[in-house]
């Protein structure tokens, strides 16, 4: 075993957090804690997750609801075409696997919803593969410990596939799900992103990163790559349109197939809407219905919308 997996092993062993998808061995189960990690924090996905399960505790179960249940469902996650993606994953294991999920990333590659990361992530959780599983956070820490740079954003192709070799060469043998959890740990609690813990870190004495950032703490450039959200003003306050989306969503599953003056519906969404944001205001359900999430019309001035059925 390498010495960076050695030290990382060392720390989660006694570091490591109690997490419930941690518990099981169930593959769908699994799945489906990856589908909501994704973009949510880990306390909000914890009630999640025992609920969802609770809904649909077989991959058939969620298979065979309707879309509208599954984002129901969904409520409280946001981006919440995950949960389409994730619905869609279980009819595509079930039509095409008979219910099981297959076990080699480059099956799970071609499966809704999933690309590098979550293929790395589901072969390496659900059933120990030594597959990379390269997010922000590994990237992260990867480059700090090796090279020394502060690198989260996505690399250059060549470089990305470098770092999945380093990645995959240091995975020790059937510990994968392991050292990946380690990882996930180690990034939130020592290496993070805005305040990395060097002067008390155990692998300290072999990163390159730490050799001067105790020295030069204030030269140190951060490099982080903001995602330039788009969204609109509300109350004098920047709201990036996801959360909109994410109140429209909200919106539908609370009234079922409701007709509303675009005024009020609008008032709804956003707080201080006037009738001048209207063309805003249904581009956003637009893009909703593109991602099959709900269905609407404009009649006049009114709205009529529902869940995708
Ligand atoms: Fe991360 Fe600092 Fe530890 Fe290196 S020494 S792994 S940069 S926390």
């Amino acid at each position: 075993m390498s010495e960076f997996s050695q030290h990382l092993l060392q720390w989660y062993s006694s570091n490591k957090r109690d997490l419930p998808w941690r518990k099981t061995t169930d593959p769908y189960h699994i799945v489906v804690s990856e589908f909501m990690l994704q973009q949510t924090q880990v306390s909000r996905v914890i009630e999640k997750y025992h609920e969802f399960l609770t809904q649909f505790p077989t991959i058939h179960s969620l298979a065979a609801a309707s879309s509208a249940d599954v984002i129901k469902a969904w409520s409280g996650l946001g981006y919440n075409r995950r949960a389409l993606l994730l619905h869609r994953f279980a009819q595509e294991v079930v039509t095409q696997y008979n219910g099981i999920i297959p076990r080699s990333a480059v099956e799970l590659r071609l499966l809704p919803g999933v690309g590098a990361y979550m293929a790395g992530s589901i072969a390496s959780f659900a059933f120990n593969l030594s597959e990379p599983a390269v997010d922000v956070n590994v990237r992260r820490i990867f480059s700090r410990y090796f090279t020394g740079k502060d690198q989260g954003a996505p690399l250059g192709k060549r470089e990305e596939e470098r770092l999945f070799l380093l990645v995959k060469d240091h995975i020790p043998q059937n510990r994968s799900a392991d050292f990946h959890n380690a990882l996930m740990d180690f990034a939130s609690v020592v290496c993070t992103r805005d305040a990395p813990k060097c002067s008390s870190c155990s692998m300290r004495s072999f990163c390159v990163f730490a050799s001067f950032y105790e020295t030069e703490k204030e030269k140190v450039l951060y490099v982080m790559e903001k995602k330039k959200e788009k969204g609109v003003y509300e109350n004098g306050k920047f709201v990036p349109n996801r959360i909109f989306r994410g109140r429209i969503v909200e919106f539908a599953r609370k009234n079922e197939s409701c007709r509303i003056s675009l005024a009020v519906f609008g008032k709804t969404i956003k707080s201080d809407f006037s009738i001048s944001e209207k063309e805003w205001l249904i581009m956003l359900c637009d893009a909703l219905q593109k991602d099959h999430l709900l269905t609407f019309t404009v009649d006049g001035v009114f709205i009529i919308l529902q869940l995708f059925q």
